[in-house]
């Protein structure tokens, strides 16, 4: 598509960071390019046309994506953040990262039960933060429209991860 196209053209690969060995993925071109961003969220949400209430922005990439797909669909943002950053009663979801925990936290309460949620980042890579983050979305009682991203690193099994919990996933780009 050339949503995809123009997106892809901005990326850029880092290598060696966060440390030896790993090829990051760079997003901020994109975020900084006005019609790119505007590109990027049409094309995340467009596949769940009708079929969430609100937009799921995972800290702290996902949450410039999910500004601007709130903006493109006319839904509200729910903000999933990383522990201790909210201020009213939290329910909180830990999950394994290379060493050690980190947790996610939403606010109880935040949307009415059952509301659908479309879950929105940068990267999907081994689908441990989303599927934190479906989990979270479902203990506090609502429901997962899906998980839509930027770009999915493939063959590290977030996919199948979380289609195996029976979330619908969407990538824009797949490397
Ligand atoms: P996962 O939990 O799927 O292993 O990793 C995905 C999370 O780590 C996302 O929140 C994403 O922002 C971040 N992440 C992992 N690898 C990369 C990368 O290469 N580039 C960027 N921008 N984020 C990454």
């Amino acid at each position: 598509s050339p949503e995809a196209a123009l997106v892809d053209s901005l990326i850029t690969t880092i290598p060696n960071f966060p440390e030896p060995g790993i090829d990051f993925r760079d997003l901020t071109p994109v975020f900084a390019d006005g019609p790119a961003l505007a590109a990027l969220a049409r094309g995340l949400v467009a596949p769940f046309e009708g079929r969430f209430d609100h937009i799921g922005g995972l800290e702290a990439r996902g949450f410039l994506i999910a500004g601007a797909a709130s903006v493109v669909s006319g839904a509200g943002v729910l903000s999933v953040r990383k522990a201790g950053k909210l201020p009213r009663a939290v329910l909180s979801q830990e999950y394994a990262l290379e060493y050690g925990t980190a947790a996610l936290e939403v606010h109880i309460g935040q949307l009415p039960p059952e509301s659908r949620v479309l879950i929105v980042d940068d990267v999907l890579a081994t689908g441990g933060t989303a599927l934190a983050a479906a989990n979270l979305i479902e203990r506090a009682g609502w429901r997962v429209a899906g998980i839509a991203v930027a770009l999915e690193l493939g063959g590290l099994g977030g996919r199948a991860r979380l289609e195996g919990r029976g979330i619908e996933t969407f990538s824009l780009l797949t490397y």
